[in-house]
């Protein structure tokens, strides 16, 4: 904390005198200041039942404190070089005002990130994006450290958090000052009584708490998304982002359109060309269109928007490139545990496919998958736990199928 005792003064009502000075952190207890730390302490004298710090005053000054609340005025022979106080009729009083407007004002600008899939790279591009504008960032929630532990420890400007739904369930005086929701498909639906609105409503909240100043960046290409949209009354910005038709918002948006897209957010905007980015496939061209709105929306310069976006690598098993060998490229795909970010893999492939899939069925519907393993794969290779569902799904619409 930081605050000057001048302002301390006005903020508790009290009366300032001596010398102002900045003061960043508060003792209470004459034995356990600890003035060699460094910070500059605002010794708090009060009165107890049995004690009255002001007693301590002298001793505190000698020890080097340069700063007191008080509820008496401090001797004109203490109060030297350098030294002032502030006098409050209440000191306890004043010390719980002050720390309840160091409570309202300490908060970091927080971009939450949540979606059934994307999240993680989503998160890290947004994240790129800020520390490589040289903004004071940190990275939590699903990733990193947690949120908690980054704001008891760290005194950052901004949180990039990844949210999973199981998060967002218990949060609620929580508030993402900019939201992304990268879609919604079926997933997690055995923790939600297999019931897809239960899990649609635990990713909405998302938006929950947002107001006017606040930014909500969705797909405006996903049916599910849209369809929940006409229930919520929405006060923020909107910033849709969308491949398949235009979309306009008055707030800003963004468009993918031959392989480029332009992200605009008020009068800041910046072209991309998903040619030029590290991470390949449809999926991730929907990440950076929202990144690089979440990035605009906090005032990050668009040059660097664009130069972060190229630069970014994929992340750790996320279409993750590991090595060519005698003309195969092997690709670590294992975050890919749905349906739907599996369609953006096969999507995402532009040569011959030997796909090898495993884990356990979660209820499934490969429908959507056939068509792109029709075209691409000419071998599927099943690592499950039990093969049956994918063997008889996909015998007859890949070449080759190899049970292991
Ligand atoms: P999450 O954190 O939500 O699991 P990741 O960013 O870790 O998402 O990506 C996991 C996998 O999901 C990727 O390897 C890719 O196959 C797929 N994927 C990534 N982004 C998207 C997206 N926007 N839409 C659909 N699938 C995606």
């Amino acid at each position: 904390m930081k605050y000057r005792l001048s302002d301390i003064a006005r903020i508790c009502g009290g009366s300032f005198a001596g010398s102002d000075s900045t003061v960043e952190t508060v003792a209470t207890d004459s034995r356990s200041l600890t003035c060699e730390l460094g910070a500059a302490p605002l010794f708090v004298a009060m009165r107890g039942a049995n004690h009255d710090s002001h007693d301590f005053l002298v001793q505190m000054r000698v020890r080097g404190v340069r700063a007191f609340l008080v509820e008496r005025d401090v001797p004109a022979a203490l109060c030297t070089e350098g030294c002032g106080y502030v006098r409050v009729g209440n000191s306890l009083a004043a010390l719980q005002t002050l720390a309840a407007h160091w409570r309202s004002q300490f908060r970091g600008t927080v971009v939450g990130i949540t979606g059934s899939n994307g999240k993680t790279t989503t998160t890290s591009l947004v994240y790129k994006i800020l520390r490589d504008a040289g903004y004071n960032a940190a990275l939590g929630g699903n990733i990193g450290e947690s949120f908690a532990y980054s704001v008891a420890t760290g005194r950052y400007d901004w949180y990039v958090l990844e949210l999973s739904s199981f998060q967002l369930d218990g949060m609620y005086r929580f508030r993402a000052d900019i939201a992304i929701l990268t879609n919604i498909t079926p997933d997690h639906l055995d923790r939600y009584g297999h019931c897809f609105q239960n899990y649609v409503d635990a990713k909405m909240r998302i938006v929950r708490n947002q107001h006017s100043r606040c930014a909500f960046i969705y797909s405006a290409d996903d049916p599910v998304i849209a369809a929940e949209l006409p229930k919520y009354d929405l006060r923020m910005r909107e910033l849709p982002f969308a491949a398949k038709q235009a979309v306009a918002s008055g707030a800003g948006d963004a468009f993918l359109c031959d392989g480029r897209f332009t992200a605009a957010v008020g009068c800041a905007s910046v072209e991309v060309d998903t040619a030029k980015m590290r991470i390949g496939g449809l999926h991730n061209a929907y990440n950076a269109m929202a990144a690089a709105l979440a990035a605009l929306a906090a005032g990050g310069p668009p040059v660097q928007v664009r130069k972060s976006l190229y630069a970014f690598a994929p992340v750790e098993h996320r279409l993750e490139p590991v090595g060519e060998y005698g003309g195969v490229e092997w690709i670590n795909d294992s975050k890919a545990t749905n349906v739907d970010s599996v369609w953006y893999a096969l999507e995402s492939m532009k040569r011959p496919l030997v796909w090898i899939a495993g884990g356990t069925d979660k209820g499934n519907d490969y429908g959507p998958l056939k068509e792109f393993a029709r075209e691409k794969v000419h071998t599927l290779v099943c690592m499950g736990f039990d093969n049956e569902k994918l063997l008889g799904e996909f015998t007859g619409v890949v070449p080759r199928i190899v049970s292991a």
